[in-house]
């Protein structure tokens, strides 16, 4: 169990990605991990940063840029590896004590299929929330909500830019934080 209830830790993460499925010789890979910290006695968000990530195993394509605005230059540039992506997780985030949330399943999906394939170690908590499904038990919704319809609901302007970890996770911590105190 995690015995760190301080804070939550956001995450969104960005992967490689094309209009339809996978070239053959290809596997998604997370590019950008998108984190936050929550606390939950000051409703305060910190902490909020984006890592690149070299992508391992595909390329960025001009669709995926168009997407999420990551270009081949920007992670070659300044991406770091998944294994020391995750590992600053651990260090700096304490990662592994923390209750951590993400918008939807793709997030944790992604990380445990990318950590089994790569032999990295799962970096967070057995402690997740669904903040997408959260948000939609909360307001009786019977659907799920996408993360813009999700703050537009709560009149919450989206800060930054749409599908870029850095800004979908602070963006995510504002509809938690109103969940969780409204
Ligand atoms: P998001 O957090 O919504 O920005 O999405 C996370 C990741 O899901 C993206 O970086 C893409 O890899 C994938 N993704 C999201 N939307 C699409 C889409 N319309 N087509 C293909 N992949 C997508
Ligand atoms: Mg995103």
């Amino acid at each position: 169990m995690p015995n760190l209830l301080d804070k939550i830790i956001i995450i969104d993460v960005e992967a490689t990605c094309w209009e339809g499925a996978p070239p053959a010789c290809m596997e998604s890979d997370i590019i950008e991990i998108g984190i936050c910290l929550l606390d939950i006695q000051t409703g305060e968000i910190t902490d909020n940063r984006g890592i690149l990530v070299k992508p391992d195993r595909s390329v960025v394509s001009p669709f995926c840029t168009e997407l999420t605005t990551i270009t081949p230059e920007m992670v070659a540039q300044d991406g770091i590896s998944f294994k020391e992506a995750c590992s600053i997780l651990r260090k700096e985030y304490v990662s592994q004590k923390r209750v951590w949330a993400s918008f939807g399943a793709y997030d944790l999906k992604q990380f445990q299929r990318q950590c089994a394939a790569m032999g990295v170690g799962f970096p967070f908590g057995p402690s997740h929330i669904n903040v997408k499904t959260l948000f939609a038990l909360k307001n009786k919704l019977g659907h799920e909500e996408g993360m813009a319809g999700a703050l537009k609901m709560l009149d919450i302007p989206l800060k930054g830019t749409h599908h870029r970890g850095v800004d979908d996770a602070y963006n995510i911590a504002k509809i938690l934080h109103r969940i969780l105190n409204n």
